[in-house]
């Protein structure tokens, strides 16, 4: 069976060979041709752009000593700089399995540097002629594959755009989602002077006199409709009572009063919550502060054994907040977790969601698919279809679990996304994405309020109003090249399983392989470590521990892992060449674990339960987190095999080195 599954691995190696520039740089020449091409292109298109002027650098300052002199500086300072980056972390190699990153696809990576000459600002259309339409065209291929319609001529519509990356994409859920939530309740002194039928609009969840607590719980289908329903009202009115009642709209929201007198105006009102898993990414964190909701408002739910989010967990938390009549802003489910590449089980949350909704109590979904939302692409057939969970199966030993393919399968619930093109969509760093399901939340954000579509020329359809991209996200000015190659990838591998899947396919094949092959390594070290890999992993993330037979204490283990972890490191200061294998690290803490996950783990691993404790020292001899190696199986090569044995054969042998190596009495 293993041997099958190599046998596959080899085939898809040959199928890779032209995507990738290389560990050995094999595909230079294909580079280099195209990049000097669309080079040399790009010159011509400036000469042509007016050919008849004379060139405004005169040809006899070439020769000049000032010019020589800035060529010589230039080159020494580049000389300097590439000289120093042979330090970096070599991502493009099989033998580096630690953090998010990897080689990066050719097409991207050309369509990137080639853009760049161009130096699009997609801020704006006028800007960027060209790739602001690439880039609602790779928010329409992103947002397609999680699931999401993108035909405008059906309702909802899904948009996405691209960030700098998923930090971004995570604070624009929030500053969607805020703008949804807090909107209902700015229109409410408004809407008798608009004669709507506030309970038509909201199906019988609103009325004129309804408390606070209800105008919080609309989901944001309804937010948008009663926005349409309200624009459209004030279109019908003479313009001085429109820009009266559009004035005390606006004024009315918490994008203008901010929260502070926001919630002054509402008292009744309690500040909301967000609701995330306690593996989720400490963007989250970041995201709070940021938004002035306080990171003490971000409520960590518990995890199950398998570090996904504990769906019982949140269900009691949301039961607890219903009854302190405590808003819920959002609550996030991760797609693939930073740490250990778990997936939240984005079903529970879904159906969790639908049953408190009838309690009253409603949220937005924002699904954090930073690292795991390209593997969307294994689950969907050519057309878009969802693949069947029994065809996924046939291709893998273990992987998707039921858990994690229904989870995948209800992304299409959740109201915005984020996801990573500079992971494992293989491009270049610089580029996530942000997708919303109902591209009519836009609405919301604009930076001059859209009530009025005869104004500044903007009676035009949602598609051309998105064009003017930097009102509507929280980013300005940002790079078209990224666009482009972002754009260009999906073209050249489609988001479905028979094309950019495959890649996912392959790195889930390494996952289990290596899996397979450190049960092998454990039994190897028996009587001399003990090797385990905590958790089963999800995807493409495994993680180990490793504690020398006999030992007991915790932070004794934890220095032993770390004086591997060691051999396995870049610093500035050390070439990669001097390395075998490069891995990262993380940790998992007590407080991070149930108790009988915690009990698993220390039995598992043969450690003393008192040396692993809530804030435990090493000075008392107990540590609050237990050591692990993380590796990242991003690389297609890995299969790749030199004298019979491949990278990840190579790597166990290496790191079975490394543990017989350290052991007290070696
Ligand atoms: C990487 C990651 C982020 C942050 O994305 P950046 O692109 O590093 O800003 C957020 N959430 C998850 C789950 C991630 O894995």
């Amino acid at each position: 069976m293993n041997d099958k599954r190599q046998v596959e691995g080899t085939e898809l190696d040959a199928l890779f060979s032209p995507f990738f520039l290389g560990a050995y740089g094999e595909n230079d020449e294909i580079f280099e041709k195209l990049i000097l091409e669309f080079f040399r292109d790009h010159v011509y298109w400036r000469r042509n752009l007016h050919p008849q002027d004379t060139p405004p650098i005169p040809i006899q300052v070439l020769h000049s000593e000032g010019y020589l002199a800035f060529v010589d500086k230039m080159k020494t300072e580049l000389h300097r700089l590439t000289a120093d980056l042979k330090n970096s972390a070599p991502f493009f190699n099989p033998r580096y399995i630690g953090h998010m990153a990897s080689d990066l696809l050719l097409p991207g990576l050309i369509a990137h540097l080639v853009s760049t000459l161009y130096n699009p600002n997609n801020v704006t259309e006028e800007a960027a002629p060209v790739t602001v339409r690439l880039e609602l065209a790779a928010g329409r291929q992103l947002a397609a594959m999680m699931g999401f319609n993108t035909d405008p001529g059906q309702h909802p519509c899904a948009w996405g755009h691209l960030t700098s990356g998923g930090t971004v994409a995570n604070y624009e859920g929030l500053w969607n989602l805020r703008a949804a939530k807090y909107y209902p309740l700015a229109l409410r002194s408004v809407l008798p002077e608009l004669s709507l039928d506030i309970e038509k609009l909201s199906r019988g969840r609103l009325s004129q006199d309804a408390p606070e607590w209800a105008w919080f719980n609309l989901d944001v289908d309804t937010v948008i409709r009663l926005r349409e329903a309200v624009a459209e009202a004030l279109q019908a009115l003479p313009t001085e009572q429109r820009q009266a009642l559009t004035q005390r709209i606006e004024s009315g929201r918490v994008e203008h009063l901010g929260q502070v007198d926001f919630h002054a105006a509402w008292p009744a009102l309690k500040p909301p919550v967000v609701l995330v898993p306690l593996t989720a990414h400490y963007s989250w964190k970041k995201a709070m502060k940021l938004m002035g909701f306080g990171s003490a408002q971000l409520v960590s739910v518990p995890v199950t054994d398998h570090m996904r989010m504990d769906p019982a967990a949140l269900d009691r938390i949301l039961g607890e907040l219903h009854e302190q009549q405590r808003p819920v802003l959002a609550v996030v489910g991760v797609l693939g977790t930073t740490e250990y590449g778990t997936i939240d089980p984005i079903d529970d949350i879904v159906a969790l969601r639908q049953k408190w909704r009838r309690q009253g109590l409603d949220f937005g979904i924002h699904v954090d698919a930073a690292w795991g939302g390209y593997m969307a692409a294994l689950f969907r057939q050519p057309g878009g279809a969802m693949r069947h969970h029994d065809e996924l199966k046939d291709q893998f030993r273990y992987f998707p679990s039921s858990d994690v393919y229904q989870a995948f399968a209800a992304i299409r619930h959740a109201d915005t996304v984020t996801v990573d093109p500079h992971k494992l969509g293989y491009l270049p760093f610089g580029v996530g994405a942000f997708i919303a399901r109902n591209r009519e939340i836009t609405a919301l954000l604009g930076e001059s309020a859209a009530y009025v579509f005869d104004e500044a020329g903007d009676n035009s359809d949602t598609d051309t109003l998105l064009r003017n991209l930097g009102r509507y996200i929280l980013e300005g000015s940002k790079p078209g090249s990224m666009a482009a190659a972002t754009y260009v990838t999906h073209r050249v591998f489609p988001l479905d399983h028979r094309h950019f899947g495959k890649l996912t396919e392959v790195t889930i094949h390494s996952t289990e392989y290596l899996f397979d092959r450190l049960q092998e390594t454990a039994d190897r070290l028996r009587g001399k470590a003990r090797l385990v890999v905590p958790f089963e992993p999800d995807t493409n993330l495994i993680c180990i521990a490793v504690n020398p037979e006999g030992n007991r204490s915790v932070p004794v283990m934890n220095r032993f892992c770390q004086g591997i972890y060691e051999q396995l490191r870049v610093t500035p200061d050390r070439a990669p060449q001097t390395r075998e294998f490069f891995g990262s690290r993380t940790n998992v803490f007590h407080d991070a674990l149930s108790p009988a996950a915690r009990q698993t783990l220390v039995e598992r691993l043969g450690l003393d339960p008192d040396s692993f404790r809530s804030g435990g020292k090493a000075e008392e001899g107990a540590s609050d987190y237990v050591f692990l190696l993380r590796h990242t199986l991003m690389n297609p090569w890995l299969f790749s095999a030199s004298e019979g044995l491949n990278y990840l054969d190579r790597y166990c042998r290496y790191l079975e080195k490394l543990i017989l190596e350290q052991l007290p009495d070696a």
